[in-house]
């Protein structure tokens, strides 16, 4: 189905718990979360029900998220339903990796094709600090196991100024160690931070100032611009979504843990879904289609997301 704004929107995202493993500094508190009630939470039901909803409206691609989506108990029966929903033609899965090494396999199974894995730096204590508590083997084997298992995958790095972005070239030097795309992703200010603030934020453009070698490559139709390492098994892409925003061809819808339909990330608009039958949750789902803005409110490297919520309470 068409937005007002003459859009497909053929891409929905749905995270399936704000629960992490994890506690990475710029996405969640270091507490965890002010666990919400369980009924507040969308039911495997409700979350495959919204599934048909959406590609009964034209939504071919599916992407899993979180939170982590593989502490989720009922992971791989989300996904076996989800895959099969006549017209979802692909479901994708984010996840940092850590739990990929025993859970890669009956992905794969239960019809995830391919995965995304999130990894900010390639320093064991610097992977501790950033995520709290993660620890980079965990990270590195999920990346091994992934790659055993999945024909595409992708690693996607945060850039963080002061943090990794003394690492650009190792990071995208994994491109010629692996059959990997790796991807930098701009700092989004989803809340007031010292830390990752605007001191924080490094344009993607950065990276090509700190990596003259690469070489541009046509885009494969996703959101970032693509680039390659002389000899490099994989692209390195670049998500400008701060500096340069790509809301003129955003495709996508979001659907959070608990229920809220989220026509543009970094708008406060909420269409709530929970209890709603399937005619219920078609209705809603038209309407968070129909209401997406033509572009999101203003968003700098000091201009906060008017989100609400963490990045964990959405799924990225
Ligand atoms: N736990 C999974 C993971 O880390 O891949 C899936 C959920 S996580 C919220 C999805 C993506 O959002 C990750 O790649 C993460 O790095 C990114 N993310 C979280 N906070 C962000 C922020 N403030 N700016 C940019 N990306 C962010
Ligand atoms: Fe967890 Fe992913 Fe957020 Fe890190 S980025 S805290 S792994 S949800």
């Amino acid at each position: 189905m068409e937005d007002r704004y003459g859009r497909a929107i053929t891409y929905l995202r749905l995270s399936v718990t704000e629960l992490c493993n994890l506690r990475c500094r710029y996405c969640m508190p270091e507490e965890g979360l002010c666990k919400k009630r369980h009924e507040e939470m969308l039911t495997e039901e409700e979350m495959i029900q919204a599934v048909r909803a959406a590609a009964e409206l034209g939504v071919t691609k599916l992407r899993i998220t979180g939170g982590e989506p593989l502490v989720k108990k009922n992971i791989l029966s989300i996904c076996e339903k989800a895959g099969q929903v006549p017209g979802i033609r692909e479901l994708c899965l984010t996840t940092n990796g850590t739990l990929l090494p025993g859970l890669a396999q009956p992905l794969r199974q239960a019809g995830v094709s391919r995965v995304n894995i999130s990894l900010d730096t390639l320093d064991e204590e610097k992977y501790r600090y950033i995520t709290r508590i993660g620890n980079l083997d965990q990270a590195i084997a999920g990346i091994e196991s992934a790659l055993e298992n999945f024909d595409k995958v992708k690693i996607n790095a945060v850039l963080i100024g002061g943090f990794n972005d003394d690492e650009i070239r190792d990071l995208a030097e994994l491109t010629l160690r692996y059959p990997v795309d790796f991807r930098f992703i701009e700092l989004m200010p989803m809340h007031e931070s010292e830390e990752f603030g605007p001191k924080a934020y490094v344009p993607g453009q950065e990276v090509l100032a700190r990596l003259p070698e690469l070489s541009p490559v046509s885009s494969d139709g996703g959101v970032a611009s693509l680039y390659r390492l002389p000899g490099g098994l994989g692209n390195i892409g670049l998500i400008s979504a701060v500096s340069n925003h790509f809301c003129a061809d955003c495709n996508r819808i979001r659907l959070t843990a608990d229920g809220k339909l989220k026509p543009c990330l970094h708008s406060s608009q909420e269409i709530p879904i929970k209890g709603l039958d399937y005619q219920g949750m078609l209705a809603a789902m038209e309407q968070a289609i129909l209401s997406k803005p033509a572009a999101h409110p203003r968003l700098s490297a000091s201009e906060i997301s008017e989100s609400g919520r963490d990045m964990n309470q959405i799924g990225g």
